[in-house]
């Protein structure tokens, strides 16, 4: 455990996903405040981030966007990562967080995905004292929001 910044973190992501997310047309805006400092685990607090990024470039479709802010309070930072897409069936969202679980596996199969990166998220947030939920519907899009506590 050591103090890390987030927002350093997070740009480090848009570093090693901007080409696959400029090949998707995908827009990423980061609207996340300078200095989000917490106390954690640096390899687990960048998976919590560069999975859901991929998970965007990889699911929500061609031309997408995607917005990511954050908003501090008291002992947490709460997260809200956003966008626009397909969607997911309410019928599988209560389940995506489960390791191994993928929405249309014949679809998904061709996508190369294992089913492991939400699970290593929703363990990496809990690790960290937060929580995570999911909203989606289809053809509309995606959000998810989680909270990390600060130390
Ligand atoms: P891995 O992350 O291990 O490579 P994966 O991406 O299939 O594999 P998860 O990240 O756990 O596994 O995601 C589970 C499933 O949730 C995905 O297979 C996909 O069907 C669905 N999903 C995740 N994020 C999105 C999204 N932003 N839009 C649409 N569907 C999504
Ligand atoms: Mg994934």
């Amino acid at each position: 455990m050591e103090r890390v910044d987030i927002s350093q973190l997070f740009h480090e992501v848009e570093r090693e996903t901007a080409l696959i997310v400029g090949r998707k047309r995908m827009t990423l805006r980061n609207c996340l405040p300078q200095d989000i400092i917490v106390h954690g685990n640096p390899s687990l607090l960048y998976s919590i981030f560069r999975n859901l990024v991929d998970n965007a470039v990889t699911y929500a479709g061609e031309g997408v966007a995607v917005e990511i802010s954050a908003d501090e309070k008291e002992d947490f930072w709460h997260f809200t990562f956003s966008g626009d897409g397909v969607g997911i069936d309410k019928e599988h969202l209560p389940r995506i967080f489960e390791r191994f679980y993928r929405v249309d596996k014949g679809r998904s199969r061709s996508l190369g995905g294992t089913g492991l990166g939400l699970a290593i998220v929703k363990n990496a947030v809990l690790l960290h004292g937060g929580n995570i939920t999911v909203q989606s519907s289809i053809g509309k899009g995606t959000t998810f929001e989680f909270s990390i506590k600060k130390t």
